[in-house]
């Protein structure tokens, strides 16, 4: 049997590594290796960087009607494709294709288009100064680098790519080791497209292949998607060359449920919040807190829906809703939380070990998990643990879970449940988180800024901030009268 390797692309086409070095790629749901990956060496970094001045000098120089044009063809390529791009999405991360079938790839096609629609609004300003004026440019900064998480590989590639491409910069990515195929096709479908060659290169690798991406001298911004210390190490690599950052971390939301809210909307929310992808999203609202006059009605309807709803398996059957975890390792680290839950007194209401489905018995599974009686102390409610794992908490008083939510270090989002409006958004204007929402909770649509307040991030994707955000103001003064000089 042939190994299927795939190469770094690079300038428009698949480049071989001089190290021959590769990495090899599991199937989550089956434990198994589907393909190998060359991993971007030194010759493949200085082929990428050289591409990308290339790429950037000639779409940089296009105008932004003509780059929204090639961005809205990869747009309706990405479209087109969604069966074949959620399949390979599954197979990449183990998450259901009920999930990437109408979820992964549309909103990262919404994202890219959404930018499209916005690069040729942007302007310019001018302003009278006396007789004299000034005007304004917002020009490109040139290379830039993004780098991947795991759990959305080729939306967080589109989410990065449709702003930074949209104000007319390059962008070289580098997606997760763990699922590395995604953005080699859309580096792929921007070509289709009609992209000029090195606008969007594709490097491969871990943590030394971004460490480059966040000390080269070339690249003017980094955006970066993964764990908090990670985030820092980038953070500290990137003020070599004071290159701009863009961090979207982890979190470790609250979801507050009062007593006035529709109980079977929250628990849909906490429902949604904790086990979609299996748990593995960042803006999770892991800790529940229930007010204490309906928590064990909420209780009740979590729990019997959570054992009769949830299906987990071959990630691949349409009817599967819960698929595999990561890696083995990944499920470990989850499995260690949930003892150490355990230990620290919590109770299980449900879950709490691994899962062997009949129909992907290799794969890494974890049932869906729910810790009740939980305190604020515990290790399972104050770290994130980026699997299928609630801790509920019961509260009495409203300035009470106000200070308990924003007990963290954290704030990526938060959600409030009540049919009072007044005090939803009284609530929700207090709470440190980024991403909020009233009687709702995950969505996350191309025209709403997504970022984390404290440690969960700095900067902002999507809306109309993001575009700005890769793009520098040059500032141009005509003199108009004939200048005062004393020499
Ligand atoms: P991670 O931090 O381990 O890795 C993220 C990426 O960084 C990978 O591509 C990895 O190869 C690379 N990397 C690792 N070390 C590096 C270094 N020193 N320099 C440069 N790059 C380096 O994160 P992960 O395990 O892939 O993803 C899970 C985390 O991502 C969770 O904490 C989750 O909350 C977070 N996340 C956040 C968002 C968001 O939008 N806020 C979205 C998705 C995931």
């Amino acid at each position: 049997m042939t190994t299927l390797i795939y190469q770094n692309f690079i300038h428009g086409a698949f480049v071989a590594n001089k190290s021959k070095e590769t990495f090899p790629v599991i199937n989550p749901a089956t434990d198994e290796v589907m393909y190998h990956v060359e991993v971007a060496d030194e010759y493949i970094q200085r082929q990428a960087i050289g591409s990308a001045q290339q790429g950037f000098a000639q779409w940089s120089a296009m105008t932004p009607v003509e780059r929204s044009r090639i961005l809205n063809k990869a747009v309706y390529l990405l479209r087109e494709r969604n069966d074949e791009l959620a399949k390979i999405e599954v197979l990449d991360t183990g998450k259901p294709i009920q999930e990437a079938d109408c979820v992964d790839i549309q909103t990262g096609a919404d994202v890219i288009e959404y930018f499209a629609g916005l690069a040729p609004t942007q302007m310019g300003a001018q302003q009278p100064v006396g007789d004299d004026f000034f005007y304004t440019r917002k020009e490109p900064l040139g290379i830039c680098a993004g780098i991947g998480a795991w759990n959305y590989p080729l939306q967080i590639a589109c989410w990065k790519s449709g702003p930074a491409l949209a104000a007319g910069n390059a962008l070289i990515f580098k997606p997760s080791e763990e699922t590395p195929l995604g953005a080699i096709k859309l580096a792929e479908i921007f070509i289709e497209a009609g992209m000029p060659a090195g606008v969007f290169n594709v490097v491969q690798g871990a943590a030394n292949v971004g460490q480059w991406l966040t000390t080269h001298p070339e690249i003017e911004k980094v955006s970066f998607t993964g764990e908090v210390g990670t985030g820092k190490k980038v953070m500290q690599s990137a003020a070599s060359n004071l290159k701009e950052v863009t961090m979207e971390l982890g979190g470790k939301s609250p979801l507050i449920v009062f007593d006035d809210a529709d109980i079977t909307e929250a628990v849909s929310a906490a429902m949604l919040g904790n086990f979609y992808t299996q748990g593995e999203i960042c803006t999770n609202c892991t800790r529940v807190y229930v007010h204490k006059d309906i928590y064990q009605a909420f209780l009740t309807e979590l729990k019997t829906r959570t054992e009769q709803n949830i299906i987990a398996g071959d990630p691949l059957d349409p009817k599967v809703n819960l698929g595999a975890l990561i890696s083995k390792q990944h499920q470990k680290l989850v499995l260690d939380y949930i003892e150490q839950g355990k230990n620290e007194g919590a109770k299980l209401l449900t879950g709490g070990h691994a899962l062997t489905p009949e129909s992907a018995p290799n794969g890494y599974f974890v049932a869906p998990t729910i810790f009740v009686d939980c305190t604020d102390d515990m290790t399972i409610v104050k770290e994130e643990i980026f699997g299928p794992v609630m801790s509920v908490l019961v509260f009495e008083d409203e300035d009470e879970v106000i200070a308990r939510a924003n007990d963290t270090e954290l704030g990526l989002g938060a959600g409030v449940f009540s049919l009072n409006i007044q005090r939803a958004h009284r609530v929700i204007h207090q709470l440190k988180a980024g991403i909020c929402w009233i009687n709702s909770y995950g969505n996350s649509p191309a025209e709403m800024p997504v970022g984390g307040y404290q440690q969960s991030g700095i900067g902002r994707e999507n809306g109309v901030e993001t575009l700005n955000s890769y793009t520098q103001t040059k500032s141009v003064y005509v003199g108009m009268s004939k200048i005062e000089s004393p020499f």
